[in-house]
């Protein structure tokens, strides 16, 4: 399945479908989950093979997960070193305890602030946010931020 979003077409793996339905917040007293977001790059097409899942030292709770500074990076390195270079840090993901979630407004702060530190070579970020039913998928560049909320790709 490709997802349209602006000049971009993604494409999920398996792998990070099963990762993001797996996290979803239906329990409760579910805290949100998130990490960071791995993939490929062929011109406009961004193939999304990897996500990173939470560790220890993330702070979560029911509505509020921020990922440790360094966690995630032990698997960004180690995806770029084994891929030769191809496997790169796309963005970040997250989950909302919501059916089909919205950006909050420290959920935009950080991905604007994350394209600006940005030192890898892309020239966009991504923002995924997994609902209980729909997934949010923003893309940051430098003419701003295109998005959509789909039902979770299949
Ligand atoms: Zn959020």
């Amino acid at each position: 399945m490709t997802i349209q979003i602006g000049k971009y077409q993604l494409e999920f793996s398996s792998e990070v479908r099963t990762i993001l339905l797996g996290h979803r917040q239906l329990g409760r007293a579910d805290p949100e989950a998130g990490g960071i977001v791995l993939g490929r790059l062929f011109e406009d097409r961004i193939s999304i093979c990897r996500l990173s899942v939470p560790t220890e030292l993330d702070k979560r709770s029911r509505s509020y997960f921020e990922r440790h500074r360094i966690s995630g990076q032990s698997i960004v390195e180690y995806e770029f070193f084994n891929s030769s270079g191809q496997i790169n840090y796309f963005g970040e993901w997250h989950t909302h305890p919501e059916a089909s979630p919205t950006p909050s407004s420290r959920d935009i702060k950080m991905i604007r602030e994350q394209f600006k530190l940005n030192t890898l070579n892309m020239d966009f970020l991504l923002l995924l946010i997994q609902g209980y039913s729909h997934l949010f998928i923003a893309v940051l560049d430098k003419s701003g931020i295109a998005s959509a909320s789909v039902p979770h790709p299949q």
